[in-house]
């Protein structure tokens, strides 16, 4: 018997996750279709969110709008779904030059970014086990999603209401028709196409202009470093219990598979190296495959001629952030007729 839905959602990565949510929350009826093992890119993620970007000590990308937003949303998935994968906690900046700590200092009292950078600077931070002569201060507002949890709790939670059915993905079962979008048994009125990188090989979306970015992390073992903070000095280190830390990352433009190398582990290990005064042992390391298109902006929209087929995606280094505020955007155009903004439209795309 053919099932009616309003959308099926092709991939449960974090954007398709997000978005099915937002859809489900709004009194919309989903079906997803993901095998769980396609891409991990999501499930390889940190879960940062940090409103700094630290070369130039400059505002991420909408992080005003985009923070409070996460905030909000995540927590209302933690009650939705009775679990808890959301924390607030604080990016503590190790210095590892002269010049930038007094870049941090000048920046601090700058009125566009003043309110994430502490003006405090500690001199002594964990000296026993981090080499820090410089000090060390904090980004305020970051937080942190525990990403793979946070998909398998909506992923049994889908399963147990019958909207997930996990399986590949056949791009030849879509038809379109008068009513929408048929897939296998699944008559829908949208089909959005939420599969990360391997947008690549949609033959409807493939025109959007990908610039994937193979990302590594190493898990390591280290004692006595606080569990209620993200480190970060050239490289992350954030804190997962049992005195587990994920480490990161690296970035691969020509080798897009999630398949963990010597080459990544050897570089975050010499990067940490250099942060600790103590020895350390990787326990495990994944890789994924990060969706970014060319102008670091997500692609979002629906096809220029077959309008019963959407794209979420693009969400490049910071699906954790974007996905929340932008999956509202989009349900907003989708189910209210709102415009998109231009930024992320992938009618940006089209000459
Ligand atoms: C090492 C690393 C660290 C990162 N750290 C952060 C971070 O700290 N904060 C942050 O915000 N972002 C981070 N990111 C980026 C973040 O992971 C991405 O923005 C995000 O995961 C993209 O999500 P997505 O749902 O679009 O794609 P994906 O996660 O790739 O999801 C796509 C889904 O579709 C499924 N799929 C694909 N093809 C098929 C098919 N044919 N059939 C069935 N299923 C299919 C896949 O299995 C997968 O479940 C990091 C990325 C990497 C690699």
């Amino acid at each position: 018997m053919e099932k009616q839905v309003d959308y099926i959602i092709f991939g449960q990565g974090i954007a398709g996750t997000v978005l099915a949510y937002t859809l489900i929350k709004n009194g919309k009826k989903v079906h997803i279709v993901d095998d769980n093992s396609i891409s991990a890119c999501s499930r390889v993620a940190a879960g940062n969110f940090n409103p700094i970007v630290f070369k130039r000590l400059v505002k991420s990308w909408m992080a005003d709008e985009l923070i409070p937003f996460a905030d909000h949303f995540y927590r209302e998935c933690e009650q939705f779904l009775n679990q808890k994968f959301y924390w607030k906690k604080e990016i503590v900046k190790i210095f590892a030059e002269e010049n930038e700590r007094d870049f941090w200092l000048k920046k601090s009292s700058d009125e566009s970014v003043s309110n994430y950078l502490s003006k405090n600077i500690e001199s002594e931070f964990f000296p026993d086990i981090i080499h820090n002569p410089l000090g060390a201060t904090f980004v305020k507002g970051a937080a942190n999603l525990f990403v793979s949890k946070y998909l398998d709790d909506f992923r049994n939670y889908f399963i147990k209401n019958g909207l997930l059915s996990s399986e590949k993905f056949d791009y030849q079962n879509v038809f379109l028709n008068s009513s929408g979008v048929n897939y296998k048994n699944i008559q829908a009125k949208k089909l959005i196409f939420c599969e990360g990188y391997k947008i690549m090989d949609n033959p409807f979306f493939n025109w959007i202009p990908l610039k994937p970015a193979k990302g590594e992390v190493i898990t390591v073992k280290i004692k006595n470093l606080p569990t209620d903070k993200i480190i970060n000095k050239g490289v992350y280190m954030l804190p997962i219990g049992d005195d587990l830390f994920i480490v990161g990352t690296t970035y691969d433009w020509n080798n897009l598979n999630d398949e963990p190398t010597e080459k990544a582990r050897n570089e975050i290990a010499e990067k940490l190296s250099k942060v600790l005064k103590v020895p350390f042992e990787i326990v495990d390391q994944q890789a994924g495959v990060r969706p970014s298109v060319n102008d670091r902006r997500p692609a979002i929209g629906l096809h220029p001629e077959h309008t019963s087929l959407g794209v979420f995606n693009g969400m490049g280094t910071k699906g954790v952030m974007l996905s929340p505020y932008f999956s509202e955007h989009f349900y907003l155009h989708l189910e209210k007729g709102t415009s998109l903004d231009k930024e992320v439209n992938i009618s940006r795309f089209q000459k």
